[in-house]
């Protein structure tokens, strides 16, 4: 424990979790604030770049802690496994507990409970990638769930291997609204995946496609949305019906005002969080208000409620291709979208521009600015 300062221990190094710390380990607020990171990594983890390392199209998701971190933050490698508010402490896998005088909870997501392929963190990612580059030319691979994650997962996969069937299976086929545009089903036809209407059992991987039962595929990847880490509700804190940490829209636990939350690990109450998806778009902002939270508290001001918007959905289609759809801050489509290679190569900056705001954030903290949401009164 540390005296005369503040410890905030940031739980979770992904996109949320290191912007909340290079804002806080900068602040230059006297007396100091001391940040922790913890995070089981041995590297910060490009996420929004997990479908190419599972097709093979890329090595690994890795960028080095330095390239991304304030050199302030303190880096536990480990993993928390219960945070205990009354005693201001955390237990860590492989590591002693940590005390803290603020907790920023951004663990992130996992994928749903399967015992198929995912690639919803790095091991997933390279399992799938081992499984996939093994099969032999002909063999057919499945991906569950047409959202934006199965659909760039099933281009790259059908681009660094061409020799393979690719099969996309969902309930209503490619009807995400970002998936769903003409565009889109226009390139998955150029590549040769199939997009058929049905269900993948997640235990067995047996899918009903079009009314028809198919034998379980060599490899099947499911994509099918994300599931909250159980640790948030293992540690008695209060969580909505999924397992995600509620907060308020100041980001603060309600009742636990020590604690805070962002990204995709937890669910902004009220109207300030109800256009909020899991995504990049708002983990950096929400990482970014954490820390300003945790700071207004500490210099008396009431710290402000959030206020986030969208700008852009975008997807990678796989060798240079994509699809980027403006959107309104509320994340309704606005009427123009850069497809094909221009869009392939907007997406690319964007990946970019993550890591970017995250370096540019370690070096300048507060530089970092995002655009308003929707107009609405918070309750
Ligand atoms: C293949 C793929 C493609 C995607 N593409 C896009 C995209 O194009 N655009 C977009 O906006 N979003 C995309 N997403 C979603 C996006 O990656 C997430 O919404 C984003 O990473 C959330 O950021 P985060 O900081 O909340 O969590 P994460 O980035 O997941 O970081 C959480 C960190 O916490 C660590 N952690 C987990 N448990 C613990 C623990 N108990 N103790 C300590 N640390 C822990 C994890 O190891 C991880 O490093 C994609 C996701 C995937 C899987």
């Amino acid at each position: 424990m540390m005296t005369g300062k503040t410890h905030v221990v940031v739980l979770g190094g992904g996109y949320a979790g290191v912007m909340a710390a290079n804002r806080l380990a900068g602040s230059g607020r006297v007396p100091a604030v001391e940040v922790t990171l913890v995070d089981p990594g041995p590297q910060f983890t490009e996420r929004i770049r997990l479908h190419e390392v599972a097709a093979g199209a890329r090595e690994s998701a890795g960028v080095e802690w330095a390239e991304v971190l304030h050199p302030r933050v303190q880096r536990v490698q480990a993993r928390a496994v219960a945070i205990d508010d009354d005693h201001r402490m955390v237990a860590l896998t492989g590591h002693e507990p940590v005390h803290f005088d603020r907790l920023i909870y951004a663990v992130g997501s996992s994928a749903r409970p399967t015992s198929l392929l995912s690639v919803a963190d790095p091991a997933a990612a390279r399992t799938a990638r081992d499984t996939i580059a093994g099969l032999p030319a002909g063999a057919t691979v499945t991906i569950a769930g047409a959202g934006p994650t199965g659909v760039e997962l099933a281009c790259a996969v059908a681009v660094s291997r061409p020799d393979l069937a690719v099969a996309v299976v969902a309930p209503s086929g490619l009807a995400h609204p970002l998936t769903a545009h003409q565009a889109v089903a226009r390139r998955l036809q150029r590549l040769g995946i199939a997009v058929g209407n049905g269900r993948v059992d997640p235990a067995t991987g047996a899918a009903t496609v079009d009314g028809s039962t198919r034998p379980v595929g060599q490899a099947t990847v499911w994509t099918v949305g994300f599931a909250a880490l159980p640790l948030a509700t293992d540690s008695g804190l209060p969580v909505t019906g999924d397992g995600r940490l509620m907060v308020d829209a100041t980001l603060t636990v309600p009742g636990h005002e020590r604690i805070l939350g962002a990204g995709d690990a937890v669910a902004v109450q009220g109207r300030a969080g109800r256009h909020l998806r899991a995504s990049c778009a708002s983990a950096l902002p929400m990482g970014a208000h954490a820390a300003d939270t945790v700071l207004a508290r500490l210099s008396a001001p009431a710290p402000d409620t959030i206020d986030i918007g969208y700008l852009l959905q975008c997807l990678d289609l796989g060798a240079g291709r994509g699809h980027v759809q403006a959107v309104h801050p509320d994340d309704t489509a606005r009427p123009w979208a850069l497809a094909g290679r221009a869009g392939g190569w907007a997406k690319e900056q964007v990946c970019r521009m993550t890591l970017t705001w995250l370096a540019r954030e370690a070096r300048r903290p507060g530089s970092f600015t995002w655009p308003s949401g929707p107009a609405v009164s918070v309750d």
